[in-house]
C-alpha cells in the first residue's frame, strides 16, 4: 500500500470517530454499507451524475447536446479559465448535500464530495498546485470556514497536489447569491487579488470551488491567476448549474 493509499484510511478512521460517518449514501443518504469502493457516494447517484456530465462543452463544461462539443456561450465569449468540469448538475441529491455541507453543520461532507472533485479532476491534465477559490469577507465570517479550502484539503490528499492559497479577497463586494446573473459578472471584478507569497508563473493551476452558477466567480479566479503567470487554468467544482 503507497503513502497516497495510506492518508485517505487514516482519514476515514478519524472521521468516523470523530464525526461518526454514517455506512449511507453522502448524497441520497441510502445505505451502502459493503462497498467501499464507492468511497461514501453509492452506485445509483454516481451512475446518474455520469449521465448527466456525458456530454459537456469542451471549454466550459456546461452540458450540450449538439455534437459540435462547443456550447453557445463559448462561442461568444473567451473564458480566463482554459476549461471547467464539474462532477454533477447541481440539483436534487447533489445540491442538498452541498446545502447540507455548507449551512448544516455537515461539514464533513466535503470529504465524499471534495473526492467527487478529485476524480472529475483526476480526467484532466495533472496540475502542479491546487488553488481554492477565496470566500468573500461576509461569507467568512457568518460560515467561519471556506468550503472550497476543505475541498481542495480532499482533492489534494487523492490527488497528491499540493495546495496553494494563490488569491486572497481584495474587496467587499456584495455577495454574489444574492445578486442577478448579468450583475454577478460586473460585481466580482477586482474582488480578488494575487497573494504576493506564491508563485503561479509558467504553472497548471486546477481552481477549486464547490458550486459554478455563472461562472463569474472562477472566471475572475482564472483571469488573476492568469496575470500571475499561470499557464493552465483548470476550473473543477463539485456542482454546476446548467445555465451561464
Ligand atoms: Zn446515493
Ligand atoms: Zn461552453
Amino acid at each position: 500500500m503507497g503513502r497516497i493509499e495510506v492518508i485517505p484510511r487514516l482519514l476515514d478512521t478519524f472521521s468516523r470517530a470523530l464525526w461518526g460517518i454514517p455506512a449511507n449514501c453522502a448524497l441520497c443518504q441510502r445505505p451502502i454499507s459493503g462497498h467501499p469502493e464507492c468511497h461514501g457516494v453509492c452506485p445509483e447517484c454516481r451512475g446518474e451524475m455520469a449521465i448527466e456530465m456525458s456530454r459537456v462543452c469542451l471549454y466550459c463544461g456546461i452540458p450540450v447536446r449538439s455534437s459540435t462539443r462547443c456550447c453557445p456561450e463559448c462561442l461568444k465569449r473567451l473564458h480566463s479559465f482554459d476549461c471547467q468540469r464539474s462532477a454533477g448538475l447541481y440539483r436534487g441529491h447533489l445540491r442538498s448535500a452541498i446545502a447540507r455541507m455548507k449551512y448544516g453543520g455537515e461539514r464533513w461532507l466535503s470529504r465524499p464530495l471534495g473526492r467527487l472533485l478529485a476524480e472529475t479532476a483526476a480526467r484532466l491534465e495533472s496540475a502542479d498546485m491546487i488553488v481554492p477559490v477565496p470566500l468573500d469577507p461576509k461569507s467568512a465570517s457568518k460560515r467561519g470556514f471556506n468550503q472550497a479550502e476543505d475541498l481542495a484539503l480532499e482533492a489534494s490528499v487523492h490527488l497528491s497536489i499540493p495546495i496553494a492559497r494563490a488569491l486572497v479577497r481584495a474587496q467587499r463586494g456584495e455577495h454574489q447569491a444574492a445578486l442577478s446573473r448579468s450583475k454577478r459578472w460586473r460585481n466580482i471584478i477586482g474582488s480578488m487579488a494575487p497573494n504576493g507569497e506564491v508563485d503561479v508563473s509558467g504553472k497548471t493551476v486546477l481552481l477549486v470551488d464547490d458550486v459554478m452558477t455563472t461562472g463569474a466567480t472562477l472566471n475572475e479566479a482564472a483571469r488573476v491567476l492568469k496575470g500571475m503567470g499561470a499557464k493552465t487554468v483548470l476550473a473543477v467544482t463539485v456542482a454546476r448549474t446548467v445555465r451561464h
